[in-house]
């Protein structure tokens, strides 16, 4: 095999080549940041004699004999020795070169796992070096990486010592400035690439060595230095100064309120509107249980906005999301003489027209939709504010291009994003370091708390008498289909069978049907049925995931709730308990279940409370899945984790401001060291 060459080269590229390239090893740091995942020992031999069944190990010895047998299949026997026993190698597949490379006398050394049978031991399809009595043993254990089918272990090997011998790694911060104990970095990286003989391979697995430190350290300071620049860039940023006026728009809506905002509404509308009256675009995140009452702290900071004559976009991940805060804020703002543009994919033609023309024209003072309010064609005359709801069911892209389209006015508008699952602490000081946080922490008066029950299948008519009777009582139901990923087709055969099932178990009952399938019309009608009070169960698949507001409804039925994820069970149950009702939730699984599935329906049982479930959501699914998989963002740290390194990651977030101040140049090279072209998701 030939070395590789330098990954940077124009010649045609080879198939490991494209390989590396997919897998990001693209620079000699890269390779050099590409770590084994495990070690082979091929620094001693152990004694034939002593190899034990399923262990791996080395041994070395002569050939006694070579030959190629038909015991059921054709198969290449050969037998060595060494002082102390036997050993049979056994190769199904092989080479005549195989054949005659091992002819008796041959010296060879043999690493593989042993199988230790009736007939004595043997190796099946071990790896074969053949040697002189003086070849020496490897002098550090031989590293294992992650690689592929198109990218062989050895071409890897070699790219990765070439990478690492290249790669510029000399010590970027100042004396001092590192926890103690730690290696260089240049020391580390030799270390975990190629660790001595003694190193403890259980110190290196479980990332405890201190060379591991040292490289969580670096990636997460990179990490912190990054927000840190990217904070401070928006800082630069001019954005226009939105003050609220004393009996302005902000004023009459608070007046026009059905309701008095609770007190953790009123602080967190303080605090945005002290962001928005800065000349720096506001860039904080809004934090608040499901039915906290964030949309009204949104449009009260819409207001501030329109009054001081700027327009203010609202971005909502679904369509009838978006539509219950359309229909919310055209009750509200209407009465008060604003005009409420709406764009979603599903507005077409004309009417879509008339809704650009209006956002361009600055006629539309509040543009209201889903994602299509960031494509191309949409144009504001002078936006002020965006407010983006269940930010993080946006994707990092869809972020980056709001942002770039944002960025192509003169004045950068100010952002304003919603979220109803909490950020746990660690998360909130690494990927959101660069976020303002509010957070609701109290509901609107007047809730009843909410009862989950856990049922098993088998249990179904009971569930179904207990429908019977709440919508007796006056109440609404909603009951949630199983979420099957694959196949929106399955999806919707258990809803549409659930749908027939209920309304003949409920003669004289109004039961709808609400699915993804349906045109936007067709939904929008179901809603309208429901919120209105004709129709009394709604079988919906989880379209009515997020923002669905109808206080009546005071029973949820969700069937096969172990498929669905933690924090999307505790959204679903917020659709209840809105009302002065009390409510019940009810949580339907068929049995066997999983642990994760267990200790889900167990929280949910357990408490009601958003930030708990947050915290035991990270606890059930680690930090990369918490954030989920669009936010590619997550995968950005490869070796830390938050949990277990929180010291490393206050000791980096500590350094970074200094390092930024004192040594801006290193800072720099950090960064680049470690996030190269990836450094723009970070400031998404
Ligand atoms: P979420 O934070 O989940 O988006 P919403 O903004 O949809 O919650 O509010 C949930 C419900 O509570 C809505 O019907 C809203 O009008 C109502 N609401 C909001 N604030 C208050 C309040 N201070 N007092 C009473 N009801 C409120
Ligand atoms: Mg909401």
């Amino acid at each position: 095999m030939t070395a590789p060459p330098p990954p940077q080269d124009s010649k045609p590229k080879s198939a490991p080549q494209k390989a590396m390239e997919k897998l990001g090893l693209l620079r000699d740091i890269d390779l050099a940041l590409h770590l084994p995942m495990r070690y082979e020992d091929e620094t001693r031999l152990a004694p034939i004699a002593t190899l034990r069944e399923g262990e791996p190990a080395q041994v070395e010895g002569v050939v006694v004999d070579c030959q190629v047998e038909l015991r059921g299949r054709r198969q290449l026997l050969v037998r060595m020795k060494d002082e102390s026993g036997t050993l049979l190698l056994r190769f199904l597949h092989f080479y005549p070169s195989q054949q005659k490379q091992m002819a008796a006398g041959a010296r060879l050394r043999v690493r593989g796992e042993a199988r230790v049978g009736f007939f004595g031991r043997e190796m099946v399809h071990p790896v074969v070096k053949v040697v002189d009595d003086d070849t020496p043993l490897a002098q550090s254990l031989t590293p294992v990486y992650p690689a592929s089918a198109q990218l062989p272990q050895a071409y890897l090997r070699k790219a990765v010592a070439s990478g690492l011998t290249r790669a510029d790694l000399r010590e970027l911060l100042p004396a001092g400035v590192v926890p103690r104990g730690l290696p260089s970095l240049k020391e580390a990286l030799h270390y975990l690439h190629h660790p001595p003989p003694d190193a403890s391979q259980e110190a290196l697995h479980e990332h405890h060595h201190p060379a591991w430190h040292r490289l969580k350290f670096e990636e997460l300071l990179a990490q912190q230095l990054s927000q840190l620049q990217a904070q401070r860039e928006r800082a630069a940023l001019v954005a226009p100064a939105l003050r609220a006026r004393p009996g302005g728009l902000h004023e009459k809506l608070l007046a026009a309120l059905p309701f008095r905002l609770t007190g953790a509404q009123q602080r967190v509308s303080e605090e945005i509107a002290q962001d928005l009256a800065r000349p720096q675009p506001t860039h904080r995140l809004l934090q608040g249980d499901v039915g906290s009452g964030k949309t009204v702290v949104a449009a009260l900071a819409a207001a501030v906005a329109i009054d001081a004559g700027w327009q203010c976009a609202l971005m909502a991940p679904t369509e009838i999301l978006a539509e219950q805060h359309f229909r919310k804020l055209v009750d509200w703002l209407q009465p008060l003489g604003l005009q409420v543009a709406w764009i979603t994919g599903s507005v077409k033609g004309k009417a879509r027209q008339k809704m650009l023309d209006a956002a361009a024209s600055g006629e539309a003072q509040l543009v209201v939709g889903t994602h299509a309010v960031i494509e191309d064609k949409v144009r504001f005359a002078k936006l002020g504010l965006a407010v983006i709801d269940e930010q993080h069911r946006f994707g990092v892209a869809q972020r980056l291009a709001l942002r770039n389209k944002l960025k192509a006015m003169d004045l950068e508008p100010h952002l304003l994003m919603m979220s109803a699952t909490p950020i746990p602490r660690t998360l909130a000081m690494t990927y959101f370091a660069d976020l303002d946080v509010s957070t609701i922490d109290e509901l609107p008066p007047g809730r009843s708390p909410i009862v989950t029950k856990v049922f098993a299948d088998a249990k179904r008519d009971e569930v179904i008498a207990k429908i019977r009777g709440a919508v007796g009582d006056g109440a609404q139901v909603y009951w949630v289909c199983p979420l099957v990923e694959e196949s929106e087709a399955v999806d919707l055969r258990n809803a549409t069978e659930t749908h027939a099932e209920l309304s003949a178990a409920l003669p004289g009952v109004s039961v709808g049907l609400l699915h993804g399938r349906m045109s936007p019309a067709d939904k929008a009608a179901v809603m309208a049925q429901f919120s209105g009070g004709a129709m009394r169960v709604l079988v919906a698949t989880t379209v009515i995931e997020v923002g669905v507001d109808v206080p009546n409804a005071s029973l949820m039925v969700i069937e096969h709730a172990e498929r669905f994820g933690l924090a999307q069970l505790h959204q679903l149950r917020g659709r209840v308990g809105r009302g002065s009702v009390a409510s019940v939730c009810v949580l339907i699984y068929t049995p066997p279940l999983s642990d994760t599935g267990k200790s889900r329906l167990k929280a949910m049982a357990e408490t009601t409370d958003g930030f708990e479930i947050a915290r035991r959501d990270l606890d059930i699914r680690g930090p990369g899945e918490f954030m989920g998989s669009r936010q590619s963002g997550a995968e950005l740290l490869r070796f830390a984790d938050l949990q277990e390194d929180a010291p490393l990651l206050v000791a980096a977030r500590t350094l970074a401001p200094r390092l930024l101040d004192e040594h801006p140049e290193a800072a720099r090279r950090q960064v680049a060291r470690w996030l190269g072209t990836k450094a723009e998701f970070l400031k998404a």
